[in-house]
């Protein structure tokens, strides 16, 4: 699938101090090719991939991140950024009924969205109307009908041969005087694109003005969905895109190409045949989604938050030479504490396991409350101390307890994990060659 093929590509690259055109090149090579694979865009592929060099090429790898690292946030960010960046919701109306237009191919999957979204802003406590305006297919009145009183949801209908506009124009009035406040027009489709079918949807535009048009389309179909996308927003206007049956084994590249190609959002996807089976549509999950690695990038994003690059590049140098004090011990536990244990940091990496096993018996698990512990004992010893803990004699310790209300050995301890802490950053220091390495820690 795409995330495997984009994993396999990330593991390519390798730790150098600056990215360098070529690594960039190859990188993004593969990312194309797993990406057309996905049968996303031609044009969108081509200028994602120039969007991703542009940012990625000479970009400094800041000793916080590793080179693979750095890439997979841009590919992250841009990923998100191609499908729109935040999350779209439906225009609700400031004064009620809210008109929701549902419009597709035959078996898109429109009736079913109709019964998904009713059910879904019921639970939001507002009141769906649910409109059976297809009035080509028998069955399909039938079908919202039965859907319906599973969802135990009003549905209008009018006697057959009354013609589609006339059905929606007079949901309005019905709405109103039975309390409902979102109207749900389930139309006709065709099974191809035809100026009968746009007619008939621009009328009932015309006459009802939905305050969302929702166009709905089978992820299975690929680019066939992006471009029916295109040509409904072209006649149409669309508001937003559900994209369907995206539970089926559909590559996504529909889902990947279609904002960027219609500059219509998708709101919500389909998740399967069931009534419960419809999601918010956020481009950063499905883009995480995409790339098979939510966790490292949550681990990239809390790096980059908690941890400013100056003080890691200060503390670097200053491990180089062995001039790591205890007030920059406090300092990376403070930092330490607020990315989480060292365990859940290791955990969340992908081949971190042979880590682990190294680090197994050192004892470097602190708790909130140990921390505060530390902090009170480094700031009772002097600058002298702090600088070299060698000079920490037994009669120094007792008064190093006795002035941050600790105990002796509570000292004993600490300095017994600083010396420890020492020795596993050199351990880290070694970690920085694999691509997925936390370099940080070195
Ligand atoms: P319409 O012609 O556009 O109204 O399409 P329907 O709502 O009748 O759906 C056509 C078929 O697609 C039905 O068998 C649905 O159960 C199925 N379907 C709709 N949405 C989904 C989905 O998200 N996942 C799956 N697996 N099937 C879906
Ligand atoms: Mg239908």
């Amino acid at each position: 699938g795409l995330s495997e093929r984009l994993q396999e590509t990330f593991k390519k690259l390798r730790g150098h101090g600056k990215l360098t055109e070529d690594d960039v090149n190859e990188a993004m090579r593969d990312v194309r090719m797993a990406l057309l694979e996905a049968d996303v865009n031609f044009k969108v592929v081509k200028d994602f991939v120039k969007k991703v060099k542009e940012r990625a090429i000479g970009q400094e790898v800041l000793e916080t991140l590793t080179p693979a690292q750095v890439v997979i946030k841009i590919v992250n960010e841009e990923l998100t950024a191609l499908m729109g960046g935040t999350q779209s919701k439906l225009n609700i109306s400031s004064v009620p009924p809210t008109i929701i237009m549902m419009v597709g191919l035959q078996g898109a999957g429109k009736t079913t969205t109709a019964g998904k979204l009713a059910l879904s802003l019921r639970k939001q406590g507002k009141h769906p109307l649910l409109v059976a305006d297809d009035i080509y297919r028998p069955a399909a009145v039938k079908q919202l009908e039965v859907l319906g009183k599973q969802l135990d949801i009003p549905v209008f209908s009018m006697e057959a041969g009354t013609d589609a506009v006339t059905i929606a124009k007079e949901s309005v009035p019905y709405a109103n005087s039975h309390a409902a406040d979102v109207i749900i027009i389930d139309t006709a489709g065709r099974l191809h694109i035809n100026e009968e079918l746009m007619q008939e949807l621009t009328s009932i535009k015309s006459e009802v003005k939905p305050h969302e048009i929702l166009l709905v389309v089978d992820a299975m179909t690929g680019q066939d969905a992006v471009n029916v996308a295109e040509s409904f927003n072209g006649s149409l206007g669309l508001d937003g895109i559900v994209m369907t049956k995206m539970d089926g084994d559909a590559r996504g590249g529909a889902a990947l190409s279609v904002k960027a190609v219609t500059g219509c959002p998708i709101k919500f996807v389909g998740m399967g045949e069931k009534l419960e089976a419809l999601e918010p549509f956020y481009p950063d999950r499905m883009a995480s989604r995409i790339l098979g690695m939510g966790d490292v990038l949550s681990l990239i994003e809390k790096a980059q938050d908690v941890y400013d690059i100056e003080t890691a590049q200060k503390m670097e140098k200053k491990l180089r030479k062995d001039e790591f004090t205890l007030d920059d011990f406090l300092d990376q536990l403070q930092q330490v504490r607020k990315m989480g244990s060292f365990e859940q940091i290791l955990g969340m990496l992908p081949g971190m396991g042979n880590i682990k096993k190294q680090l197994e018996g050192v004892d470097v698990d602190f708790n909130g409350k140990e921390i505060k512990h530390i902090e009170a004992i480094i700031r009772s010893m002097t600058p002298q101390e702090r600088a070299d803990i060698s000079v920490i004699n037994g009669s120094r310790r007792k008064r190093i307890a006795a002035g941050s209300g600790t105990r002796v050995q509570d000292v004993n301890k600490i300095i017994k994990q600083f010396a420890e802490m020492k020795k596993m950053m050199k351990k880290m220091k070694k970690m920085q060659k694999s691509p997925m390495g936390l370099g940080r820690f070195k």
